[in-house]
């Protein structure tokens, strides 16, 4: 069991994610990548230049180049390893979690990133490295025009002069956080009319919490409405995620943001889409409308862009609103995301687009139990579904497929609970079908 790895790297306070693990820890992760070319991004929280400093000392002291690229998104750091062809990168970034938060995401050479499993070995190497000879140190070089370099990528895979035509008026709520570094210059100059809110980098998150849960972007949806704007977009702290609110002001949750993506994507071009196993369904029924199949994964980005890396799939993406178009990279682009949702804007409004997404609704709920008893129920369903013939998928808790519906149930990594997940084409549905496997997982402890 990993100690310090979790879903997606390394997570906590500073009391856990401190200057000493984040020295050890970039001293294993240099050696696993073979002590070569490693980029270091960072977003701006208050903590982030001390782990910074930590961390490129780590790099330096193993023998590793160290490229610092300064406060970016995790987005232009992640385009970035493919650009400069690096070993690795480390993003110093707590993701969309409160600001006493940092980590260390660990991305490989690939542009995959590493997983729980895999940073268990990363572990095996801490305090196990050979620190390189004083003349073998490598000075650290600074990339100053990261920002620039992602910009101008996605922009030959637009048609700008769609949108310079159309001016879409948007607005853009960055949460405080590092998507300050590029989204209001990146669609100013796509010809978009923009209004811009919580726009400041702050370590403190001032304006909302980080995550971009309809809750918390209440502001953004009624400016939406207020100013008569195409749409609003709002992103979580380090700008992999990204939700929308429709010109009427309704809230586009993460998982339709997705299916809209492969709409969009399969008109372009047809191929397989990847999805966890907890995302709508309306993924997949988009997808079969084009005779595509839609592969599901475990839970959590390294896993979606480990099988992205074997090349089977066009797109992958996930229910909290991440999707990755694999031309900019293989990991979430909520800033190209959301540029392909707004050249889409030029032909209807995003209303109309929805239209096109089927629509479900879902309930989620979870059940308190130890480890034993998520192993009990966990085993339980299985049986049970078996039993009945159910469709299953089983490589992250089970999920049991029916016509119209679905449902999943799940043990949280982290936390002692179960979490049961339905989704129906009727609100009443859902919650009956959740009701059903909350009591059956209640029978099992
Ligand atoms: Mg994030």
């Amino acid at each position: 069991m990993a100690k310090y790895f979790g879903t997606n790297g390394i997570r906590g306070t500073i009391g856990f994610v401190g200057p000493e693990l984040a020295l050890r820890a970039a001293q294993a992760i240099g050696a696993y990548f073979g002590k070569g070319k490693i980029l270091v991004a960072r977003d701006h929280r208050l903590t982030g230049e001390l782990l910074r400093n930590a961390v490129i000392s780590g790099l330096q002291s193993v023998g590793c180049e160290a490229i610092d690229l300064g406060i970016v998104s995790s987005p232009t750091a992640e385009f970035m390893l493919k650009k400069l062809k690096a070993d690795g990168l480390i993003i110093i970034t707590a993701s969309h979690n409160p600001p006493e938060y940092n980590g260390l995401k660990v991305i490989d050479g690939k542009g995959v990133s590493v997983s729980r499993e895999r940073g268990e070995e990363i572990e095996k190497l801490i305090g196990n490295v050979k620190l390189a000879s004083w003349d073998a140190i490598k000075p650290v070089k600074k990339h100053e025009n990261a920002v620039r370099e992602h910009m101008d990528a996605m922009r030959t895979l637009l048609h700008p002069e769609k949108i310079a035509k159309r001016k879409p008026f948007i607005v853009l709520d960055l949460g405080n956080g590092t998507t300050a570094t590029i989204a209001p210059q990146f669609f100013k100059e796509l010809g978009c009319k923009i209004l811009t809110i919580n726009s400041h980098m702050d370590g403190h998150f001032p304006g909302r919490p980080s995550e971009p849960r309809e809750e918390n972007i209440q502001e953004l949806i009624k400016m939406v409405k207020e100013t008569k704007a195409d749409c609003g977009i709002a992103w979580d702290g380090d700008g992999d995620r990204v939700v929308f609110v429709d010109e009427k002001g309704n809230f586009v949750v993460g998982d339709k943001v997705y299916a809209l993506s492969v709409l969009l994507k399969l008109k372009e071009k047809k191929g397989d889409v990847l999805t966890t196993v907890a995302t709508s369904k309306a993924v997949e029924d988009v997808a079969s409308k084009f005779g595509c199949k839609t592969i599901y994964t475990k839970v959590g980005a390294p896993y979606m862009s480990e099988e992205m890396a074997k090349g089977k799939a066009v797109m992958c993406g996930e229910e909290v609103g991440g999707v990755c178009w694999p031309e900019i990279s293989l990991a979430k682009d909520g800033i190209f995301a959301a540029a392909k949702i707004i050249e889409a804007l030029c032909e209807k409004s995003l209303s109309e687009w929805m239209k096109e997404i089927p629509t479900y609704y879902n309930v989620k709920t979870r059940v308190e139990c130890d480890e034993k008893g998520k192993k009990a129920i966990l085993e339980g369903v299985r049986k049970f579904a078996k039993q009945k013939g159910y469709k299953t998928i089983d490589i992250d808790g089970v999920r049991i497929t029916f016509d119209d519906s679905w449902v999943i149930v799940r043990a949280s990594g982290t936390e002692p609970y179960i979490r049961i997940f339905g989704e129906a084409k009727s609100k009443d549905k859902a919650e009956a079908l959740v009701k059903e496997y909350e009591k059956l997982a209640k029978s099992l402890i």
